[in-house]
């Protein structure tokens, strides 16, 4: 099969030999669930729930405020503990759902009952996404419903199911598809059945033989959908790279995937909507890795929403022996979100606690010197950036020039510049310093 990649991008150590093979195992959930009121892009939901009331796991607890947002449901079955402000992954105080597990994981009605799904329409279809609360599950948190549902369905050429899982360290989706590749495709069907124009495509990274296999037998005599094997290159799983890998084409700034024919959606969504359509499963659990250097046993876990992430790094063994690490992360090395501790709620889209001994991005910036204007961070962006540029303007505050000369806010912080520098500036770390000054200053002018 030919491996395809896109411009620019960088080779981080990889770090997935560590949780690679190990297969899920369940994450005890612990005593207390926390759901942050915003797990997506889009408005907050709304409770529909108060302090005291019983929940049973599947119930929908908080519903989606508008058309881009998202209903969340309650993991396990227990008691509304509070409706308050409890720290996010970023250590921000944030509205969130405390839930008392009462340990019976009692279902709500209908939920995990097989569904004939064979004569739904694409508007039935569409529903059961929404009321599944399904979001993107491979960071971004993008409602689905609203994704699958483009101006005109019949120009979408391309449907890609993003199995490239290039951040190292986590290996959830690799795990995924080795051992739920049926349910993969059969979500792709589903979804095609919304896109009649559309080819169906699995794209997994070179470096995951079985799951290449497994998704590949699953896939055989499937008229629509198939897999593509890509290059193992970071980052090959952001939306712009595979569809540059996959079509050559390039989305200019302020386009979306489908302006240029194609829909992009993480394997785990794939299967999240697979499992509502034909089960009635909203989104209550996901697939997690645990992994990086200051763990004492990586792997990969079956995580209910909402349980903290001590209870992930406790179904790893705890911290790895030796000194303390220095860096645990929301996510992974290049792309994760640094976390002061570890009592957030996980989240729909969270699929990685990182736990590193050495913070390498700390230790580089102690030797940063100025720019020696070498080129390499404008060389290895994949969306053909001009880092050195967009650090000069951010430096002197010349929004204007960031955003509309620079396309700054285009930036998708995927590190690659940082990661190259060798003056071992911050980039990536300014640049989203930046756009969250930019977007401040946005919205409070759309307030005035
Ligand atoms: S962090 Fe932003 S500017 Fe740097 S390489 Fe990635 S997309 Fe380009
Ligand atoms: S890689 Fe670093 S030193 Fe080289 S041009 Fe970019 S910012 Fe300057």
């Amino acid at each position: 099969m030919k491996k395809l990649t896109f411009k620019g991008g960088v080779y981080p150590p990889e770090g997935k030999e560590l949780a690679r093979d190990i297969p899920f195992r369940d994450c005890p959930p612990g005593d207390e669930l926390i759901y942050p009121l915003s797990q997506h892009i889009g408005k907050p939901a709304k409770p529909v729930v108060a302090k005291g009331d019983r929940v049973l796991a599947g119930q929908r607890i908080a519903e989606a405020d508008g058309f881009v947002s998202a209903h969340i449901f309650c993991s396990v079955s227990g008691r509304v503990k509070a409706l308050e402000n409890r720290p996010d992954v970023f250590g921000i105080n944030v509205p969130c759902i405390v839930v008392e597990n009462d340990g019976l994981y009692e279902k709500a009605e209908g939920v995990g009952v097989p569904a004939d799904c064979t004569a739904l329409t694409p508007q039935e279809i569409l529903a059961k996404i929404r009321d599944a609360g399904i979001i993107g599950a491979g960071g971004a948190g993008f409602p689905t419903h609203v994704k699958l549902a483009p101006k005109n369905p019949d120009a979408v050429e391309f449907l890609m199911a993003n199995g490239a899982e290039c951040e190292p360290y986590i290996t959830c989706d690799d795990q995924l598809m080795r051992t739920k590749a049926d349910e993969i495709v059969a979500g792709m069907e589903l979804m095609l059945r919304l896109l009649p124009n559309a080819q169906g495509i699995i794209v997994i990274e070179e470096n995951k033989p079985e799951a290449i296999a497994a998704v590949s037998a699953a896939c055989a005599g499937k008229e629509r959908v198939r897999v593509q094997v890509v290059a193992t290159k970071y980052p090959q799983g952001g939306e712009r790279s595979i569809i540059s890998a996959l079509t050559g084409r390039y989305l200019k700034p302020g386009m979306l995937p489908a302006d240029v024919g194609c829909i992009v959606e993480n394997v785990g969504t794939v299967r999240n909507i697979y499992r509502a359509v034909c089960f009635n499963e909203p989104v209550t659990e996901r697939t997690f890795t645990v992994s990086g250097d200051g763990v004492k046993s990586p792997c990969n876990l079956i995580v209910k929403t909402g349980t903290p992430f001590v209870k992930a790094l406790e179904a790893a063994g705890g911290f790895a022996d030796g000194d303390a690490p220095e860096k645990l992360l929301c996510g992974g090395p290049m792309m994760g979100i640094s976390m002061p501790g570890l009592s957030a709620g996980i989240c729909k889209n969270n699929n990685a606690l990182t736990v590193l001994r050495r913070d390498a991005v700390a230790a580089a910036q102690e030797k940063q010197t100025a720019c020696i204007r070498c080129g390499r961070c404008s060389q290895v962006c994949p969306l053909g950036l001009v880092p050195q540029m967009m650090a000069d303007a951010a430096k002197k505050h010349d929004y204007a020039r960031y955003e509309k000369k620079l396309y700054g806010l285009d930036c998708i912080a995927c590190g690659c510049c940082t990661f190259v520098c060798p003056a071992k500036r911050p980039l990536m770390q300014t640049f989203k310093q930046t756009k969250a000054e930019i977007m401040a200053i946005k919205r409070k002018e759309a307030a005035k």
